[in-house]
């Protein structure tokens, strides 16, 4: 069993003020393999009182050694990329190579960016040169960072990354489920030389630490990323302090295919849905088939369903791997068979599971076809490998039909019209719309409407989003 139970205050790795543990549990077997420990009031108190501290002096710090530590940080982050690998891996069950090609390589693609873009932002300008007055971008301070398990590293150097280049000190809390590539993270922060108190880490639960950040009256801004539920709890609790509150939440991304579609349209829309087992927040987990190429899009999506293997994480390979947890799986199940239950038709996959993987939360790539939009399978984020196919006559039908959800993270559109997709992505109620399978380069921002959230992660709108804005008057 691995003793992971400290927490980063300070600089230093130290005991919780009570022992409260916590078991991490290996997703492909079943078995716990780490031990944590979950957090109290008193181990937050002294973190936020270190990141207080802290930014009195690291706000100040000049952008070139902000620019050095943090190619530090990319350096070693680089040094040990199959530490991390296998760390995610092993905590929530991405097998090895995407793990590695999709995971880890994230991490390291947003350090990359947001080396530059600090590189490039003007944090004092004069806006208009007639004006007496002056602009200063200023860190907003103490910071808590409440993380989720899908894309755990992804979702750290979001947030962690930008918060260190606007000059702001912080508290992560990693997601208690997958914890330890965050801890792994804080080794490689102390090892690039960040001052103590700059980044500290507490592991906890939702109603434990992630309740007394959000409401804790030395933090000046909560970045979120998790589910709706958990967001709005988060706002709520923010509400008396009135802390700067940005959420990254769930999503029920549509993907409308167009008759004249590339050809490899619907396999591709399948793979994506069941990539990364079906544990991503934009996911195209409704696909709208236009009825002209109704069957054949049915032909070629159970096809594609059942060439995707499932199997353990350890293992390399092309295969997805299991969802996280038991509660992931056994809502998945639920949802799955109330599918069967609302009389949506059953494709490929199922509630049963895969062959020869009776331990560990495995599901088999699932899809349903005549899906209503009524259905529990249209409206609620299933967060795992289940896709709904939906019919729809014409453009307008499939606008309505995809508007028609409160989420609003990712949409996708495939045709080979440009103007007509160009025509439906301005239409589309989302954050990101992705075009016959373009995905956003490094630097793009991030962010859902509606109930998917209310922030901007990535790019200049990702670190914009850690500063405050001053306008100094009579400045000359
Ligand atoms: P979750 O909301 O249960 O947990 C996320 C994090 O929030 C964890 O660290 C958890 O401990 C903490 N948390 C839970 N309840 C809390 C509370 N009341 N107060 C403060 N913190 C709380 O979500 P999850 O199951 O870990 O992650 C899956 C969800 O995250 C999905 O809904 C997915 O769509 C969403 N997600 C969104 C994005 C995005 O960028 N929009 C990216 C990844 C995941």
């Amino acid at each position: 069993m691995i003793n992971k139970r400290k927490f980063y205050i300070n600089g230093k790795w130290l005991d919780p003020i009570k022992p409260n543990d916590f078991k991490v549990i290996n997703p492909s077997n079943e078995e716990s393999f780490a031990l944590i420990s979950l957090g109290g009031k008193k181990d937050v108190n002294l973190a936020v009182q270190s990141a207080k501290q802290a930014f009195t002096f690291w706000s100040q710090v000049p952008k070139k050694e902000k620019i050095s530590l943090l190619e530090n940080l990319l350096e070693i982050y680089i040094k040990k990329w199959e530490e991390i690998t296998k760390t995610i891996s092993l905590e929530m069950g991405a097998p090895l190579d995407w793990s590695s090609s999709a995971q880890t390589s994230s991490g390291a693609d947003h350090l990359k960016d947001f080396i530059l873009r600090l590189k490039d932002f003007k944090f004092e300008n004069n806006f208009n040169n007639n004006s007496n007055n002056y602009i200063v971008y200023e860190p907003i301070g103490v910071c808590g960072l409440i993380t989720p398990w899908n894309w755990p590293v992804n979702q750290i150097t979001l947030k962690v990354v930008p918060a260190l280049a606007a000059g702001c000190t912080m508290i992560l809390k990693p997601s208690e489920i997958a914890p330890l590539s965050g801890m792994l993270i804080a080794e490689i922060i102390h090892e690039a030389g960040f001052p103590p108190g700059v980044f500290n880490l507490i592991n906890g639960d939702g109603k434990g630490v992630g309740t007394y950040l959000s409401s804790h009256k030395d933090i000046d801004m909560i970045s979120f990323t998790g589910s709706t539920r958990a967001g709005k709890l988060i706002s709520k609790n923010a509400a008396d302090t009135i802390k700067r509150v940005c959420l990254e939440l769930g999503g029920k991304g549509g993907n409308i295919i167009f008759d004249d579609s590339h050809p490899n349209a619907v396999r591709e829309g399948v793979r994506n849905v069941m990539s990364n087992s079906g544990q991503s927040c934009d996911a195209p987990t409704r696909m709208l088939v236009q009825k002209s190429i109704y069957k054949r899009a049915i032909r070629e999506a159970a096809d594609e369903a059942n060439k995707i293997k499932v199997d353990i994480a350890s293992k390399k390979g092309n295969h997805i791997g299991p969802v996280v947890s038991k509660s992931q799986y056994d809502k998945i199940i639920s949802l799955i068979n109330s599918g069967i239950e609302e009389g949506a038709t059953l494709l490929a996959g199922g509630p049963d599971k895969p062959k020869n993987l009776d331990k560990g939360y495995f599901i088999k790539p699932t899809i349903f076809t005549d899906v209503k939009s009524k259905m529990r399978i249209a409206k609620e984020e299933i967060f795992g490998p289940v896709l709904s196919i939906i019919p729809f006559k014409d453009e307008e039908e499939a606008i309505s039909i995809v508007n028609d959800t409160s989420y609003g993270l990712g949409n996708y559109v495939q045709t080979q019209d440009k103007h007509k997709a160009r025509r439906v992505a301005r239409k589309l109620r989302s954050g990101g719309i992705y075009i016959n399978g373009n995905s956003a380069d490094p630097g793009t921002p991030f962010g859902g409407y509606r109930q998917s959230g209310n922030g901007r992660e990535g790019g200049t709108w990702g670190l914009e989003e850690y500063l405050e804005v001053k306008t100094i008057c009579g400045w000359k």
